[in-house]
């Protein structure tokens, strides 16, 4: 049950593609004065260490975010993520990589409320004891929330979603990144969404996933697609083709309902430059693509995909800047970001700040309401 470990995939290019998105939502979430609550139901860390046993074994971020780490043409979106990353490295070494509570931390406000849930017995504790030292730390820095800011519980974050809704200030952003270790995941994401929708019909909702060729996996989006959200926004991006022997995470993707409507201009200008930088062969590419419950009627279908349902209602917008071969079906993936990990049980060295000399990270904050 608890092999997974995001201490090996930290900071590689699926990441990258999560935690850009989740900045830009929070600046969204930040232009009204009004707190939210993130509700964080698979939280992790918190902090991972690249020069832990996990992070080196796998060497995923070196494709990640390393590749974004020295540049200087970056996209407005992908700067503001670069930033908080080197808020944790202010040496300038890339040592230290956000996980989403960090990121959270970092971009919500005072006023806002960060609601965390964590399953796994080793990771529940280093997040813990992360958040009681960003907590310290704000006191240090006298920044002293009403109540408390930071919730974090060892506990399933599918039921912990459920009973937070709907949010008190009824403002809510809810990020949802399971490992997909087992494919019931991908129904229990669905069921999850569906009971949020009810309760708190106005929240927003974001869910990464890997695409890969299982059928959970190649259904899920057109299954998100048909949830009775008003909006929905869906970005992949795949930096390889799939190889031969079907192993390694090459694809994943966001699927956003009740999105930002700045989003889908932040990822058209931000996507074919990730793609370009992430890319590891012909076979990278990107794609967007969106919907509404409402209007229903553009339909500009490109590619091979036929699409069901609901799906018939979304426009595809993937394309300029593209480098998906012609023919490529979209969709084909690699296999779960977890192959081959799951022996290694180990504690992990990683995710630590202050007490074993990570830094503290000064915490950018967004002020009185506006980004
Ligand atoms: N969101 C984190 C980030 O971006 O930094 C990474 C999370 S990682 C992909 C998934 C985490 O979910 C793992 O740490 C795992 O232990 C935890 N987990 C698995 N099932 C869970 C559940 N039902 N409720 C809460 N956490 C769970």
């Amino acid at each position: 049950m608890f092999s997974y470990r995001h201490a090996f995939h930290a900071g590689n290019h699926a990441d990258v593609l999560k935690h850009f998105i989740q900045v830009q939502l929070h600046k969204y979430m930040n232009q009204k004065d009004t707190a939210y609550t993130y509700i964080d139901t698979h939280a992790g860390a918190g902090v991972y260490a690249l020069d832990s046993a996990q992070a080196v074994k796998s060497g995923e971020y070196v494709d990640g975010i390393a590749r974004l780490w020295g540049r200087d043409d970056l996209p407005p979106a992908l700067a503001d993520y670069v930033n908080l990353v080197r808020t944790l490295n202010p040496s300038g070494k890339l040592r230290w990589y956000p996980g989403s509570p960090w990121v959270a931390d970092a971009e919500a406000r005072l006023e806002d409320r960060l609601r965390l849930f964590e399953l796994h017995p080793a990771d529940i504790r280093v997040l813990a004891e992360n958040v009681r030292k960003l907590e310290a730390h704000h006191a240090e820095q006298g920044e002293r929330a009403r109540g408390r800011r930071i919730l974090v519980e060892h506990a399933d974050g599918f039921h912990g979603l459920k009973a937070l809704l709907p949010p008190p200030s009824r403002r809510a952003l809810v990020l949802i990144d399971p490992p997909y270790e087992v494919k019931l995941d991908y129904k229990h994401v669905r069921d999850a969404l569906e009971e949020a929708l009810k309760r708190f019909p106005a929240g927003m909702y974001a869910v990464w996933y890997p695409v890969l060729q299982r059928m959970e996996s190649r259904q899920f989006p057109d299954r998100l697609k048909r949830l009775p959200a008003k909006e929905w926004l869906h970005v992949t991006l795949s930096v390889a083709g799939p190889r031969a022997d079907g192993n390694g995470l090459h694809s994943s993707g966001m699927f956003i309902l009740n999105p930002p409507y700045t989003l889908e201009a932040i990822l058209r200008e931000t996507m074919p430059y990730l793609v370009q930088v992430l890319g590891q062969d012909a076979g990278a590419t990107f794609r967007i693509e969106k919907g509404t419950q409402v209007t229903g009627a553009v339909a500009a279908h490109s590619g091979p995909r036929q699409p069901v349902g609901n799906a018939r209602r979304a426009s595809p917008l993937s394309g300029g800047g593209s480098l998906r071969l012609p023919g490529q079906a979209f969709g084909d993936g690699a296999r779960t970001r977890k192959e081959g990990e799951g022996a290694d049980q180990r504690a992990p060295r990683a995710p630590r700040t202050e007490a074993k000399g990570a830094p503290r990270g000064p915490v950018k904050r967004n002020g009185s309401g506006r980004s």
